[in-house]
């Protein structure tokens, strides 16, 4: 009941990466990256569970970019033929690489952090990988020649990454599509397919986490011309409700999206996003309850999992640490009210 878990990525420690800035490069390098990935997680692993976060993450501690990380490790790629290319519907510009052969995983990707990492978590364990469709937004094509094609192709690679991370002990695994609220028409007609793909054989949950990303500038503009009512979920949340995916988490606090739309997954766990990671205000324990009690009227209690709204990688270390204790402590306090103890 009320359970609780983070979107996925956490702030690198500034001895690791310089902070605040999203992709920043390493300071470290070779085996004493290594380390120091592996000191960020296990400090992170531990804020998480002393702050009463239920499932945790590594916090990406592992990769400096959440889809380029996967995608070094993938054969096909051309990174001397990098191309400015307006992602997420041209919202913003982004260096790619370029697809030029077909692709194929060269190794495992995250198996050696998630193999350290499973040794420490008492907890649950999530991992979070990249969306088919994301990866595609964030790749220039100069092989496959048709998106859905492409998708298909990265969900095989993303479903031999997600097996192996299974049996290394992983609980949960989600692929982040902030790319599905760009090209919402597309999911239902491919973007679900090439996650179902991505998922098939596994037995462990599966999430998929959609948001109106990161608060960067270039997404808060955005967010000013959407209009007072976010309801770009309204098209797709159907199809996903009728998916094999296990939960869905999407932004709750101090967003636009009208709650309402939650009722459109009712056969779904919903991973309520109740912590603002584009602002640094920390919020109260008072204020989380009060977003899970306005999600409750649209989901059962037993299926909500209280959660930030997105990735918290930009904010400053001590802001992520405050708000993964409000998050914990506020799900407590709606729990106690509804007369569940712990
Ligand atoms: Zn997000």
């Amino acid at each position: 009941m009320i359970t609780t878990t983070v979107a996925g990525s956490l702030p690198k420690p500034a001895w690791l990466a310089e902070p605040e800035k999203l992709w920043a490069p390493w300071r470290l390098d070779g085996d004493v990256l290594v380390e120091g990935q592996q000191d960020a997680a296990l400090a992170w692993i531990k804020i998480q569970e002393d702050a009463g976060i239920e499932i945790v993450s590594d916090g990406e501690q592992f990769r400096k970019h959440f889809v380029h990380g996967f995608l070094e490790q993938v054969g096909g790629i051309d990174w001397q033929r990098m191309t400015t290319m307006g992602i997420r519907d041209d919202r913003y510009d982004a260096e790619v690489p370029t697809v030029t052969s077909a692709v194929k995983r060269k190794k495992s990707v995250h198996g050696d952090g998630v193999k350290f990492c499973c040794q420490h978590v008492n907890n649950k364990f999530k991992f979070t990988l990249p969306g088919p469709m994301t990866i595609c937004d964030t790749i220039a094509d100069a092989h496959y020649g048709d998106r859905a094609k492409m998708a298909m192709a990265f969900a095989e690679l993303l479903n031999e990454e997600a097996r192996e991370l299974e049996a290394l002990g992983v609980d949960v695994i989600q692929f982040d599509e902030p790319a599905f609220n760009a090209f919402m028409d597309q999911v239902p007609i491919w973007g679900i397919d090439a996650l179902h793909r991505a998922i098939d054989g596994l037995t462990c949950t599966t999430a998929v986490h959609i948001c109106y990303g990161y608060g960067i500038q270039e997404n808060i503009d955005w967010k000013e011309s959407l209009g007072e009512e976010w309801r770009q979920y309204e098209q797709f949340f159907p199809a996903l409700n009728e998916s094999r995916i296990d939960q869905i988490s999407l932004e709750c606090a101090d967003s636009k999206v009208p709650l309402s739309v939650l009722a459109l997954l009712k056969d779904k766990d919903v991973l309520v996003g109740a912590i603002d990671v584009a602002s640094e205000i920390i919020e109260t324990p008072e204020k989380v309850a009060s977003t899970l009690r306005s999600a409750m009227e649209f989901v059962d209690p037993e299926r909500i999992i209280a959660c930030t709204n997105c990735g918290m990688a930009p904010l400053p270390r001590h802001v992520a640490e405050g708000k993964l204790k409000a998050l914990g402590a506020g799900a407590a306090l709606l729990r106690k009210e509804l007369g569940f103890s712990g």
